[in-house]
């Protein structure tokens, strides 16, 4: 058995209400640890072990460390989390509640990154956040369940960190037969590395992440990502934190499900009626979840922001 479960699939009223034409989501925000990143990493996780890894090592402080330490506990394997010290408390309590050992170490991330690296003996695997193609092909299972369902969209909407969710999502389109299927790719200004090397024409990388969308806040999209541009209709967007908060809220009210800015950003061209959606009747937005924003973070930012 996956450690992932098939998610939800269904036509939003509220949603389509709001875009003039039919939304439909596809709700991984209801995986056990919140956020569709266990199907990736379940599957490279299950993967590793059965070529001989004892431990699992991860340098995330977000969806995806709080993946490994999930999936390490349901194969029985041990996990190190290692996280800078930014990391918040509530994403750092939900690994080590996952049974995880943690570390804090570093003021950024890629002093966290190199102390993980450091640590990877032979018989241990690091788990990458995004760039791994065993995560791809795990992602993809979310457009099977999707074709499985018997819903071809015109249009996928998901939003893009380093890229591992688009890969994994175009290579689901792409092994389902719906090459023709375009994926509209969502960032929020300030973490939009994608739509910069797109605009570039080459993989640029950003000197510092300015969104409170953490779990978008790679500086560079791996070079997959950027070579699905050439191999696959890809349109990208760019939405302000603002949106992807409000697109929060308002998603709380419609579906009474919580979700971070990270995905908000996704569901915010469907609230705006985005004129890059004009050519979709029907269009599938990945609910992609993330844990590490409460309610009352949602709030603050709300205030904040506004
Ligand atoms: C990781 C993550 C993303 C971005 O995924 P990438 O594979 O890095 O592009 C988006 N939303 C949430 C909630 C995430 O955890």
């Amino acid at each position: 058995m996956p450690l992932h479960i098939p998610t939800p699939l269904f036509e939003s009223r509220a949603l389509s209400a709001a875009a003039g034409r039919s939304v439909w989501l596809k709700l991984e925000a209801m995986q056990p640890p919140g956020s569709f990143k266990i199907r990736g990493i379940g599957l490279a996780c299950e993967q590793y072990q059965r070529r001989g890894a004892t431990r699992f090592i991860s340098s995330s402080g977000g969806n995806a460390g709080i993946a490994v330490a999930y999936a390490g506990r349901m194969l029985g394997v041990p996990v190190v989390v290692v996280v800078p010290e930014t990391t918040t408390e509530r994403a750092k309590a939900l690994i080590r509640a996952e049974g995880a050992e943690l570390i804090v170490h570093g003021a950024a991330w890629h002093e966290a990154n190199a102390l993980a690296q450091s640590m990877v003996t032979p018989t241990d695997a690091f788990l990458h956040p995004f760039d791994d193609a065993l995560l791809w092909q795990g992602h993809a299972s979310m457009i099977d369940e999707v074709a499985q369902a018997g819903f071809k969209p015109d249009a996928v909407l998901l939003s893009v960190g380093g890229g591992g969710l688009l890969s994994g999502a175009v290579e689901g389109l792409q092994r389902n037969g719906w090459g023709d299927v375009p994926v509209l790719a969502v960032e929020t200004a300030g973490a939009d590395s994608f739509a910069q090397s797109l605009r570039a024409g080459a993989r640029i990388e950003l000197a510092g992440i300015a969104s409170i969308a953490t779990s978008l806040g790679a500086r560079q999209v791996c070079e997959r990502a950027f070579a699905l541009s050439a191999q696959h209709p890809i349109l990208s967007e760019v939405v302000t934190d603002q949106a992807a908060v409000a697109a929060c809220r308002r998603f709380i009210g419609d579906h009474r499900i919580v979700v971070e800015p990270a995905c908000g950003a996704a569901l915010a061209p469907v609230y705006a009626k985005a004129a890059q959606l004009e050519p979709f009747d029907k269009v599938l937005v990945i609910v992609c979840g993330g844990v590490t924003a409460t309610v009352e973070q949602l709030e603050q930012w709300s205030k904040q922001l506004a």
